[in-house]
């Protein structure tokens, strides 16, 4: 292990200075003890040293000032290259010094490094940064402007294998670059794959090192070279981020939130517009299962439910206690519980952290309170927890049992997806509101749905996480048995300006979070609908087994717009076979345009023709789905569909708009046959395209 000791010993006599950036001379002997190629180089310390040097290393070589107070060569005018000779490189010496000096006057300075000069190739930029809640990550781009102004660079959280970072390496945009575009020869990806992986290796062994540029590192046909290496140091050793309480996280604490036997509703008022009313009612009419308490220090009875005066007062075992009362009298109603040996409370009431200091005073006293006691906490600040497996409904009238478990940030986008899954009869698993999030989070509960046998897909709407390693260890886990799909607020969050790195100043939160959800198997959605149409595809469709896809359409204006949507995913539109058509030919009217788009045209009306067209082609081995699409009044689509179920396994997606007075009636016959329906042809390749990519990442897990 003389590798790490040199670096150790390295790093440690900067750090006993004081010195937090590493000097380029410091950071290339790193590069050389992990094995990453560098150009040659010495220090020289005097005219004389640097020609000597120069031609030891063999013309032209490049020029760099070594100085613990610039960090930025160039810009202090630190940087000469191409010297052809002895002469240009006593002058270039000569007024690097001087340049530096006119930069900043007190600089110290520790020699000028002389470097063989790479030859011309791809400039690429190689970088890590620490984030406070994922730890390590890599960024890989291509130099120049594709970096500065299109930001297109892939993040990885480390530590990453040879697999993963020729994965990062595929993902930016201007990937074909590197491949060979036109006269760009291809580079040696093998090469720059090394690289990230002993910088990853570098990471995980010195934890102290917070930002890392290799800017530029020079890619070639064979090789690589980094001839830039800037290194820096954290000055304290950074905690290991930490729940905020540490709490029993096992799945029957989380189990007594969505299936508690009783409840008390803290807050149960007799005005129909109150919240502790409206839950009440709701849990009446929704069914729950168990008993329900409504406590009011007023009231005799609400809804004719007796009520109580306290929690204390009630006689019964409390599983679930829901807290609607003003938020200064939460923490004595807290400790109430506590006495009454209350395991679960959801506090729904707002004017904690949200509303400032003096709410975030409140949330610290209850967290104490959570600490010494072990009773768990939803909330504050949330809507409430559905379940309709059991009849638990709170916020909205949640009746509809069905496959979809929802964790969502704020209440509203989450509520949006359920009251959607309620109006169409495809029905949600669970509702989960995290809002302030000072107890049970996000990672508990997706452990939970991982393991629930209702929630067939998780849809989420996150803005952060509490404990970035441990949700991605969970979702890496529940990932394998279930799709996870995310819906990320908070995009727009830019990098930090406080950076000495170029990499640092490009990594916001955002982009790394992104990377560590790809990296754990959660699937990353752009918008509520696709949220939505993504789980109801992923919870009721099988996977296709590749990318191809036939649409069927009965117009075909609606059918292009699916055929460019498709393309536009990456799917493609494979011809029927010669046999199928000459069928198919046989069957239909000349009218249809025996193609993909497959255009029906007024054939269409006659719905059995749809169920034909699958049929002839359901053995093609090219076609991996059907996608119809409805788009005239048509009535009997159901029957068409739900008959071409039974002829293949391949999934079937299905498009109805335009349908008039036959739409709605047709799509709730098909939904309630467990077959999703999608209003426009976009939104149905959106969901076409989360079935083909789980197909995809169960395949890469197997192979
Ligand atoms: P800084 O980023 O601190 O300004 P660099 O060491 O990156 O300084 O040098 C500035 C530029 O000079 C690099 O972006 C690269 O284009 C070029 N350069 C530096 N070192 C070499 C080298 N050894 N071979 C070829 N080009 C080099
Ligand atoms: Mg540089």
């Amino acid at each position: 292990m003389i590798r790490d000791a040199v670096v150790n010993q390295i790093i440690s006599k900067a750090r006993a200075i004081g010195r937090l950036t590493l000097l380029e001379t410091e950071a290339k002997e790193i590069c050389i003890q992990l094995g990453i190629p560098v150009p040659e180089f010495a220090l020289a310390r005097t005219e004389k040293e640097a020609t000597e040097f120069a031609s030891k290393l063999g013309y032209p070589v490049v020029l760099k000032i070594v100085s613990c107070d610039v960090s930025h060569k160039s810009e202090a005018g630190g940087v000469l290259v191409g010297l052809q000779d002895h002469k240009s490189v006593e002058k270039g010496y000569k007024q690097i010094i001087a340049n530096t000096l006119a930069y900043k006057s007190e600089a110290k300075i520790s020699g000028i490094m002389v470097q063989h000069m790479a030859p011309a190739g791809t400039e690429l930029i190689i970088g890590a940064t620490k984030d406070a809640q994922f730890g390590h990550a890599l960024m890989f781009g291509i130099g120049g402007t594709a970096v500065e102004l299109m930001k297109d660079v892939a993040f990885r959280v480390t530590p990453i294998d040879h697999a993963s970072a020729a994965d990062m390496i595929r993902e930016i945009k201007t990937y074909p670059l590197l491949k060979g575009y036109r006269n760009s020869p291809r580079i040696d990806e093998g090469a720059i794959e090394s690289i990230l992986v002993r910088l990853s290796e570098l990471l995980t062994k010195f934890p102290e090192i917070v930002e890392v540029d290799m800017n530029p590192t020079i890619g070639y046909v064979n090789g690589a070279s980094v001839v830039d290496t800037r290194i820096v140091l954290e000055g304290k050793r950074n905690l290991v981020p930490s729940k905020t309480v540490i709490q029993d996280s096992s799945s029957e604490a989380i189990r007594l939130f969505f299936e508690p036997k009783s409840v008390a509703v803290v807050g149960a008022s007799k005005d129909p517009d109150k919240m502790g009313h409206i839950i009440t009612r709701h849990l009446i009419e929704a069914g729950f299962k168990g008993s329900i308490f409504p406590v009011n220090p007023k009231a005799e009875d609400l809804l004719g439910l007796r009520t109580f005066r306290s929690v204390s007062d009630i006689p019964n075992q409390i599983d679930l206690v829901i807290v609607v009362v003003p938020a200064p009298f939460v923490a004595d109603l807290l400790r109430e519980c506590v006495r009454k040996n209350v395991r679960s409370v959801i506090v729904i009431s707002g004017g904690f952290r949200e509303i400032g200091k003096e709410g975030e005073e409140r949330e610290n006293v209850m967290k104490e309170i959570l600490q010494t006691s072990g009773m768990r906490l939803v909330g504050p600040n949330v809507q409430g927890i559905d379940n309709p497996y059991v009849g638990l409904s709170m916020w909205m009238l949640i009746k509809k049992q069905g496959p979809i478990g929802i964790i969502s940030q704020g209440g509203s986008v989450g509520g949006t997806i359920e009251d959607w899954a309620e109006k169409e009869n495809i029905g949600i698993s669970k509702f989960f509101p995290l809002g302030n999030a000072i107890d049970v989070n996000e990672t508990d509960v997706l452990s939970f749905y991982g393991d629930d046998s209702q929630t067939k897909v998780i849809a989420m709407n996150l803005e952060g996480v509490r404990n970035g390693c441990e949700f991605m260890r969970v979702a890496r886990k529940v990932s394998m048995k279930k799709p996870i799909l995310l819906l990320k607020g908070g995009k727009t969050h830019a990098g930090q300006k406080a950076a000495i790195s170029h990499t640092k100043s490009i990594a916001g939160s955002d982009a790394i979070f992104r990377a560590a959800c790809r990296q754990s198997g959660v699937m990353i959605v752009d918008t509520m609908e696709e949220l939505y149409d993504a789980s109801k595809a992923l919870a009721f469709l099988p996977t296709p087994k590749g990318r191809g896809v036939l649409i069927i359409t009965s117009s075909g204006g609606v059918g292009i717009l699916a055929a460019d949507a498709a393309e536009e995913r990456g799917l493609n539109l494979p011809q029927p076979s010669n046999e199928a058509l000459k069928q198919l030919s046989e069957i239909l009217q000349p009218q249809c345009v025996l193609s993909n788009p497959f255009d029906l045209t007024t054939e269409a009306m006659k719905t059995r023709t749809y169920q034909q067209v699958i049929e002839k082609n359901a053995c093609d081995p090219n076609i991996h789905a059907f996608l119809p699409i409805f788009a005239d009044p048509i009535h009997d689509a159901a029957e068409a569909i739900i008959s071409s179920t039974k002829i293949t396994d391949k999934p079937i997606i299905v498009c109805y708009s335009g349908g008039a007075q036959f739409e709605e009636v047709e799509k709730v016959k098909m939904q309630s046959a467990g077959i999703p329906v999608f209003p426009t042809p976009e939104r149905a390749v959106a969901a076409l395209h989360a079935l083909v990519k789980r197909h995809e990442f169960n395949a890469t897990r197997r192979g």
